[in-house]
């Protein structure tokens, strides 16, 4: 971390008329730290002396050193500037006694006729050429400190002192929401100096990353802005932004307000869910500019932003190289305390596997949606679904699960918080990116967008009210043992990631992106939402080479589970219950094992009315045939 700021004590030293105090308080602001003048600290008989004029001796100062020491030591891990003349090597030994590692010096040096003249305008101090001089004499220089020449204006000698000190922010955050605001509290956790910013709306959005510092003590050494031009100056080079703004119009809006500030070689990390071909579209734009494009999935919602999220980056790997160590410091660790972040490959790679992370998400969240469903048909109590469930988590145990018992078990004013949420799912957009994917990608990943539709539908409540008066009859509970619905869980949860891995895979070789499965499922095995004792397992399926479906031991279980899977969806058909995920992985199943389906019909339609042609088995060379199907010979 070559740039972090280490010194959390600055002493701003330098005879009477140097500009301690305005250099001093400037400094503290820029920085948000406190700012401390140390003649605020003399004791009442030093104050006395020297207002009739009698110098004070060292013995005099002591003291008053020893009080500066201990307001040193205080601030040491909130910071501060401490302004005090400090002239003689033994009175700056004696304020940073035990703390010199923690307390830089910063010297104001003038010509003795510049201070003269300064002091002889100041308007209620008048110091005489004698106490001057005897200053000028009194003073030893220091050896090492940051000395800075006083004829500089006020501004430019407190961002001399910011640069030459290396005060700059390691990486900047723009964009103080829920995501951005955990990961900046996370960067600042783990040690790196940060800048954050975001942006000012006049009576909306005023000082919010200010404000947000201030509510959290590990943001102390932060620089907060609502200026772009200062953020971005406040950041040493390259820079390293990372953006948390939201997808689309946000993102571009954001990039194109800061491309004008930056440099080549600047780094913007686009950390949002944005679309993996607008990924593509915003590097090579700024390719052209010479700035670097990091687009990067995060996951793990609010807390695991703070606490070590799932991080999925991707872009020019020269550029990853040099913001890995923010990334792999802030991720979840996995259960070999490796980083959950990985290079995932070129363009918007990244961006493309958290995508498909949330349509896995989409459909395990479906999943136990239908669970729920079928266990409340069999009259469950909320707290006997939670029970039924928690006696899952030997064979099936993930992130989602937990949360629905936990959901399942919450009440509110005595009664289940869950029973008085609107039936109608809502969805952000990566569930439909996903499914056009799917579409567009030729896999047959048919649970994300059954768990997308599946949504779409509870959004129609009214229609769907009517729909019950007017067809359901004969409404029956089912008798699913528990243990059966737990299997046929399991088995969909397995097609389910075989899709999605398989997409992933299929997407990448189309793409040449040379994605690891393997450490795919290694990043997703903690800090994000669909981590699972089943992804953990992945890590090494993967490893092996194949895909899911036709790797032990899940070809083992999908075997054994398939009785159970057969009867669940039966049974749910039979009590009049929506199941679209779990029906959809048995049907795929069964799609799949088929090993000669009923497509020649297909086919054969396609060529009677649209001249399309089909290949025939009897063909070895695999030709295009095509035939009039409106006569027949024998
Ligand atoms: P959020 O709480 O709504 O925050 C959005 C941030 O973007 C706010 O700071 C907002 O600033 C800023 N912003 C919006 N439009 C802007 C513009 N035109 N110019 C400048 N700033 C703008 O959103 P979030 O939950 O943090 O999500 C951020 C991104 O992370 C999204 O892409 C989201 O999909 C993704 N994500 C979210 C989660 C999650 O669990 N929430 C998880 C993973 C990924 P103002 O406050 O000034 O409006």
């Amino acid at each position: 971390m070559t740039t972090r700021q280490n010194s959390s004590v600055l002493f701003i030293m330098g005879v009477s008329g140097s500009g301690k105090t305005h250099i001093g308080q400037l400094l503290a602001k820029a920085l948000d730290i406190s700012f401390i003048d140390a003649d605020d600290y003399h004791s009442q008989s030093s104050i006395d002396k020297m207002s009739t004029g009698i110098p004070l001796t060292d013995a005099d100062r002591y003291p008053w050193l020893d009080r500066l020491h201990q307001i040193a030591q205080r601030h040491l891990d909130i910071g501060c500037v401490i302004a005090c003349s400090a002239l003689k090597a033994s009175y700056r030994q004696r304020l940073s006694t035990d703390i010199s590692q923690k307390v830089s010096w910063i010297y104001l040096k003038g010509d003795f006729d510049i201070i003269y003249t300064r002091m002889q305008h100041r308007k209620d101090h008048f110091m005489g050429a004698e106490m001057l001089k005897s200053q000028f004499d009194t003073m030893e220089e220091p050896e090492d400190a940051l000395v800075v020449n006083i004829e500089d204006s006020a501004e430019a000698i407190v961002s001399t002192i910011k640069n030459k000190l290396n005060m700059k922010a390691e990486i900047g955050v723009i964009g103080m929401g829920v995501m951005g605001k955990s990961l900046s509290r996370n960067l600042a956790r783990n040690g790196f100096s940060i800048a954050l910013y975001n942006r000012h709306v006049d009576g909306l959005e005023e000082d919010v990353a200010a404000n947000f510092k201030s509510a959290h003590s590990e943001l102390v050494s932060a620089l907060a802005f609502d200026d772009l031009e200062s953020f971005v100056e406040s950041l040493a080079s390259p820079r390293k932004i990372l953006l948390m703004v939201n997808a689309g119009a946000a993102v571009d809006a954001v990039i194109q307000s800061l491309i004008d500030y930056l440099d080549p070689e600047d780094i913007i990390l686009d950390a949002g869910n944005s679309h993996y071909l607008e990924t593509n579209r915003r590097l090579q734009m700024l390719e052209s500019k010479g700035i670097y494009f990091i687009g990067t999935g995060v996951s793990g919602g609010e807390k695991g932003a703070l606490l070590g999220p799932s991080i999925m980056p991707s872009g020019v790997y020269e550029a990853y190289q040099k913001v890995e160590q923010y990334l792999t410091t802030i991720a979840a660790k996995d259960s070999n305390q490796e980083p959950c972040c990985t290079y995932v490959g070129r363009q918007g790679s990244g961006h493309f596997v958290k995508m498909i992370h949330n349509g896995i998400e989409y459909a395990e969240m479906q999943l136990l949606a239908e669970c729920y469903a079928i266990l409340k048909n069999q009259g469950m109590t909320n707290p006997q679904m939670a029970d039924t469930m928690e006696a899952w988590k030997p064979d099936c145990d993930s992130y989602l699960l937990g949360i629905t018992i936990d959901i399942l078990r919450k009440k509110e004013a005595g009664s289940y918080l869950l029973d008085q949420v609107l039936d109608q799912a809502a969805n952000k957009g990566t569930g439909k990116w996903a499914t056009s994917t799917v579409a567009d990608s030729g896999e047959a990943a048919t649970m994300i967008p059954t768990a997308l539709f599946a949504r779409y539908l509870s959004a129609f409540k009214t229609k769907r009210q009517e729909a019950e008066a007017l067809f359901t009859s004969n409404k029956q509970s089912n008798s699913i043992s528990t243990s059966v619905l737990r299997d046929a869980y399991q088995f969909a949860r397995i097609i389910n990631h075989h899709q999605g891995f398989s997409l992933i895979d299929s997407v990448s070789a189309e793409h040449d992106w040379n994605v690891n499965l393997s450490e795919i499922a290694r990043i997703w095995s903690e800090g994000c939402i669909i981590k699972s004792d089943l992804i953990k397992q992945l890590v090494n399926t993967f490893k092996q080479g194949g895909s899911i479906m036709f790797n032990t031991p899940w070809s083992t279980t999908l075997s054994q589970g398939y009785a159970s899977i057969q009867s669940v969806v039966i049974e749910s058909v039979q009590s009049q219950l929506h199941t679209p995920c779990l029906s959809e992985a048995l049907s795929y199943f069964n799609g799949m094992k088929i090993g000669s389906g009923s497509a020649n019909l297909i086919q054969a339609q396609r060529d009677y009315f649209g001249a399309h042609t089909y290949k025939r088995i009897d063909d070895p060379k695999g030709k295009s045939h095509h035939s009039d199907w409106t006569t027949t010979t024998d």
